[in-house]
């Protein structure tokens, strides 16, 4: 098969009519198809059924009283659970509400108007703030840092994760606060961030002493290809490279029980732990423990989850099977796009040709098919090279996702022809 950039604009333009011909016929099915979030699909969340109708019996939980006030940090027994799930110690768990993303503003917000246990000052106080956000990257990042007017400094991933030359030059500015870390399977890429990236993170030598990594591990139990790989634990690597209070870790069960119905929790140093419980201590009396209860009882423990998620598993590998296959089949042979094969998490990343992401996207809604804004995976909306493009397929059901990727290749095709015999 041929390139598509070494053509003549002859062949280019009788491409052109033939893949129109295909794209209107698209449109002409009248679709109406999503493939815009990363949301768990129906047959997912009805693997967690069993849970809502558990018996709790004495609703006691560690001689605990679930139903009542108290606890503020959660459950003993919830915050071992976390603990095996992250690699760390329970007395570095706390456990907040029904999800991570929450906790995550809360340090930020908290970071602003009381500073963080090493900080000489609130953020709020400062003239400027700026983040590190390796792109691509998780929209709601940076619309927690956007929101503070944080300035945004774009640092390129790698295949090894966030490309650490870069984060160890920039961190030499006092005014770089922290970084954005999605460690396994990166949204959008599903990069994996190796044993040295991670090494180097936690021994960074920031400028500013309350320098802090947000390192979100979403997806960290959340293969559905290959058994489960344990990351290296970032807690206890940033002790051990002098820099305990370093790192906030964030994990939940949105995407393995019920998203918005959960339970999220950070971990981080004792320290930490202890400076932030007085904190919240302001802002509540305590978190859902019947809900933590009820996540405890129905796992039991690491194991537990495990064998939950292969159910996941199953239900997740045949739908990324799905767009790798129309990837494979239909957009790379042309040399147009190319994407990541992920072994976990939500989505697929493509990278179209530069200029191709927003008209691909227009092209896609055009046709019914509903995408993640083009721009989204980067700070402010803006990727400088118009080129990425997220994909999640876990909500449609299957047969939906392949007329999605069906429409999806043909545009991607689409834009790219047009910006080839425009050039
Ligand atoms: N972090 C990442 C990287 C995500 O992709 C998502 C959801 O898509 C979240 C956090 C949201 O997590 P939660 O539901 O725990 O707030």
């Amino acid at each position: 098969m041929t390139f598509w950039n070494s053509l003549s604009k002859e062949q280019l333009k009788e491409l052109y009519s033939s893949t129109l011909k295909e794209y209107e016929a698209c449109k002409g099915k009248g679709l109406k198809l999503d493939m815009s979030r990363g949301k768990p699909g129906s047959d997912q969340l009805d693997l967690s059924n069993d849970m809502l109708s558990m018996s709790l019996d004495t609703f006691k939980c560690d001689g605990v009283e679930t139903r009542n006030y108290g606890v503020l940090e959660g459950l003993e027994s919830c915050r071992e659970l976390f603990a095996q799930i992250l690699g760390v110690q329970a007395d570095q768990v706390f456990i907040g509400g029904n999800a991570s993303l929450n906790l995550m503003y809360d340090v930020i917000a908290k970071a602003y108007t009381h500073g963080l246990k090493n900080s000489p000052a609130p953020w709020a106080k400062l003239d400027k703030v700026k983040f590190l956000c390796p792109v691509p990257g998780y929209d709601r990042h940076f619309t927690i840092s956007s929101t503070f007017g944080m300035e945004m400094i774009n640092i390129p991933m790698t295949e090894d994760g966030p490309d650490m030359d870069r984060v160890e030059e920039a961190v030499k500015d006092p005014l770089v606060k922290g970084i954005w870390c999605v460690p396994k399977f990166s949204n959008p890429q599903g990069i994996v961030y190796s044993g040295a990236t991670i090494e180097r993170m936690a021994a960074l030598k920031p400028a500013a002493p309350d320098f802090t990594i947000m390192w979100d591990n979403a997806y960290v139990v959340h293969e559905f290809e290959g058994e489960f790989v344990p990351l290296p634990d970032i807690v206890s690597a940033c002790a051990k490279a002098g820099n305990p209070d370093m790192v906030y870790e964030f994990a939940s069960t949105s995407k393995i029980t019920f998203p918005g119905a959960g339970v999220g929790a950070f971990a981080s140093s004792v320290g930490n732990i202890e400076y932030m419980k007085k904190l919240i201590s302001a802002q509540t009396i305590g978190y859902d423990k019947i809900n933590q209860y009820r996540h405890v009882r129905y796992f039991g423990n690491l194991d537990g989850i495990l064998e939950h998620m292969r159910k996941h598993a199953k239900i997740m590998r045949p739908k990324f099977d799905i767009v790798i296959k129309y990837l494979d089949e239909r957009v790379a042979p042309f040399g147009i796009a190319s994407y990541h094969c992920p072994k976990g998490g939500y989505f697929v990343s493509l990278e179209t040709m530069p200029g191709c992401a927003k008209r691909t996207h227009a092209l896609a809604k055009d046709a019914g098919v509903t995408l993640t804004g083009a721009g989204a995976t980067y700070p402010n909306g803006k990727d400088p090279l118009d080129s990425n493009l997220r994909i999640a397929p876990s909500f449609p059901p299957v047969q939906e996702l392949e007329m999605a990727m069906d429409v999806l290749c043909t545009c991607v095709k689409m834009a790219s022809l047009e910006k080839l015999i425009n050039e």
